[in-house]
């Protein structure tokens, strides 16, 4: 068995045990210990064989004994009662998802918002992964609190892209932004910005709890927006201990199919959204898919191959989703 499997089991037990909030301690940790497998893809065969998989950064006794029976057997009877406790049994349709075809991440973050590393780190951390490209969205004026982004920023930004891209050979760094999706489903940033932009994933942040029919008309009005490209973390949910926003996710999916605006998958263990379920709906409706780490630090990146089995569980074959497609081929950044 390889960390990355392993690290997918491990991110789903993580995922099936958050849905019940007493278990939201336990639920950390295996998120957690699936993020270092993700991150340093120990050999566990060999740790197994020493007797030594508690040497792994947050695995005690309990997951421990979980992956032993992982490397062993290639599964988990504890995963497979979560999934029957649960309802959310594996499925015979899963996709396959081959993560080295894996070109690049569209929504990351820097220390112009509130990521945690320069533009640089982040690109040297992409660019150590194999990506061929990045998307730079930090977020836009109305999130306060992290420095948001307004038009003056977004230029000075657009002067060190430059420099990191020259600095990192072969890694192509997409200008872009997660704008927030205000109340009304306007953009928190006028249009002749927004069109300059090589990405610009629209987001739900704040009003997740708005009733229902005015949240469809506003994320209605967002992805019929010509110049979003992505719906970022489609319901704001955090699993766990976040409900997300409620609205009419077939009208919507089937706007966003129309338009051709992708649907994020979120892989933060936080968000992880949309959840397989909806991506499932939406996979049927004729979305697109963007499967993202909405990285804050070039560890981050991680979070895609450790969350890899809510795309194959969801049956998204590989074509639809952006992040395996050839830079040129990503008509967004002509559109
Ligand atoms: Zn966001
Ligand atoms: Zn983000």
């Amino acid at each position: 068995m390889d960390a990355i499997a392993a690290a997918q089991a491990l991110s789903e037990i993580g995922y099936l045990l958050r849905q019940d909030p007493k278990e939201s301690f336990r639920a950390k940790a295996f998120s957690k210990a699936a993020w270092t497998l993700a991150l340093e893809r120990p050999d566990l065969d060999a740790l197994h064989q020493a007797n030594k998989l508690t040497s792994i950064e947050g695995v005690g006794a309990g997951i421990a004994k979980i992956l032993a029976g992982l490397v062993e057997t290639g599964r988990s009877s504890y995963l497979e009662r979560l999934r029957a406790e649960t309802g959310q049994p594996a499925r015979d349709d899963e996709s396959t998802i081959d993560l080295s075809s894996y070109q690049g991440d569209l929504h990351s973050h820097t220390d112009w918002s509130d990521g945690r590393a320069t533009m640089l780190e982040m690109a040297r951390g992409a660019k150590a992964l194999g990506y061929r490209y990045l998307g730079i969205t930090d977020h836009s004026p109305r999130i306060k609190v992290v420095n948001g982004l307004d038009a003056e920023r977004l230029l000075a930004q657009s002067r060190e892209r430059e420099k990191v891209e020259q600095e990192v050979e072969g890694l192509a760094l997409l200008q872009g932004i997660e704008v927030d999706i205000l109340e009304d489903g306007a953009l928190d940033l006028p249009d002749v910005v927004l069109e300059l932009l090589d990405i610009v994933i629209a987001s739900p942040h704040v009003k997740l709890r708005q009733e229902p029919t005015a949240m469809t008309e506003r994320m209605l009005r967002a992805v019929s927006n010509p110049n979003v490209d992505v719906i970022g973390h489609p319901t704001g949910r955090r699993p766990g201990s976040r409900e997300g926003a409620t609205y009419d996710f077939e009208r919507v999916f089937r706007e966003a199919a129309a338009h051709g605006v992708a649907l994020e998958i979120d892989c933060d263990p936080a968000r992880m959204d949309l959840s397989p379920e909806q991506a499932r709906l939406a996979l049927e409706l004729g979305c697109t898919f963007s499967l993202d780490a909405d990285a804050h630090a070039p560890a981050e990146f991680a979070y895609v191959p450790m969350a890899a089995w809510m795309p194959r569980r969801a049956g998204i074959p590989m074509d639809r989703i952006l992040n395996f497609r050839p830079l040129e081929a990503l008509t967004m950044i002509a559109k």
